[in-house]
């Protein structure tokens, strides 16, 4: 073991209580902030290889802080995953969602689906599923109008328990994704047995796809992978012309990035959909 003098650690010890008192300051935040109403919803439209069509939004989580300002969720959501915080975020995400698809449907628009990020803490919670159920009765939701995106690594820790999960859900029509691939640990031997729709490229992948000889190749095995697997396959952070031909010269049918829309706030998807409704 590492030997420190007296001050030294002190000062370590010091560090370490700032940064537990830190975390723990952002966490009743949270729970404030869930209160107060400091969260809302942002959407980003997924679009097709004509790089029109909306075939649905990703709903992303922002915190507006009334002093810190917009707090990222790349910030705020891995804090939140460190205590079981997130699943009362999901849950709080994943009401608000459905609420809205109510609202549009109520008001003559024709909403899109939905995907919804599951963190994998909440995945692998008893209750999860019967939450999202419950929800979507409550609302009197088709099933089809939500996808959850899940990461690989929500999957492999207690393998039998994600199966039946995702084969409750999907045999109810909830469309499955799994979010991030590539970047976990899935094997082949998972993806063969876990009964999902979709597979979402991470946006590490497409970054590079012109630079760099290996992400191409990742992201043609997987395109090819999920073709063969007859699943559908999202590129997400598609930010140039040059990357969308790219996967499109490969047979990617659905794209996500900054190329066709940032995340926006709801009164900008409002009318996107109502544009979309009228048309
Ligand atoms: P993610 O699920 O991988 O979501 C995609 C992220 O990429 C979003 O960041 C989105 O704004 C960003 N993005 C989309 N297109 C582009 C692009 O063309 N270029 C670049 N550079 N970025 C792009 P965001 O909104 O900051 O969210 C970060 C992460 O926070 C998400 O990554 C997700 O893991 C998590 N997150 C967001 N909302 C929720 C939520 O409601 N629940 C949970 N559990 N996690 C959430
Ligand atoms: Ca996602
Ligand atoms: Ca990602
Ligand atoms: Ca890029």
């Amino acid at each position: 073991a590492k030997k420190l003098g007296g001050d030294g650690y002190h000062h370590f010890a010091s560090d370490m209580h700032r940064a537990t008192q830190q975390r723990m300051e952002m966490e009743s935040e949270m729970r404030h902030a869930l209160e107060a109403g400091e969260f809302e919803l942002h959407y980003q439209p997924q679009v097709g290889a004509d790089g029109v069509t909306i075939l649905g939004a990703e709903v992303l989580l922002r915190w507006q802080h009334p002093s810190r300002g917009m707090v990222s969720p790349g910030v705020f959501i891995p804090i939140a995953e460190e205590s079981m915080l997130i699943a009362e975020i999901d849950r709080w995400v994943l009401a608000a969602a459905c609420s809205q698809i109510r609202a549009w449907l109520d008001r003559g628009v024709e909403p899109v689906q939905l995907s919804i990020n599951i963190s994998a803490a909440h995945f692998q919670q008893r209750g999860f599923v019967a939450f999202v159920l419950d929800t979507l009765e409550h609302y009197e939701l088709a099933p089809e109008c939500i996808e959850l995106e899940i990461t690989e690594g929500a999957l492999i820790r207690d393998v039998a328990f994600a199966l039946e999960s995702l084969r409750t859900l999907r045999g109810k029509g909830i469309r499955l994704a799994i979010d991030d691939f590539g970047t976990g640990y899935c094997s082949l031997s998972y993806l063969k047995a876990m009964p999902i729709d979709k597979l979402k490229i991470d946006q590490s992948f497409i970054r590079d796809i012109t630079r760099s000889g290996r992400d191409a190749a990742i992201v043609e095995v997987i395109l090819q992978l999920s073709h063969q697997l007859g699943l559908s396959c999202i590129a997400e952070g598609v930010e140039t012309t040059i990357e969308s031909s790219w996967l499109k010269a490969r047979g990617c049918q659905a794209y996500q990035g900054y190329l066709f829309y940032r995340p926006m706030p709801l009164h900008a998807f409002d009318l996107l959909l109502r544009r979309a409704t009228e048309e």
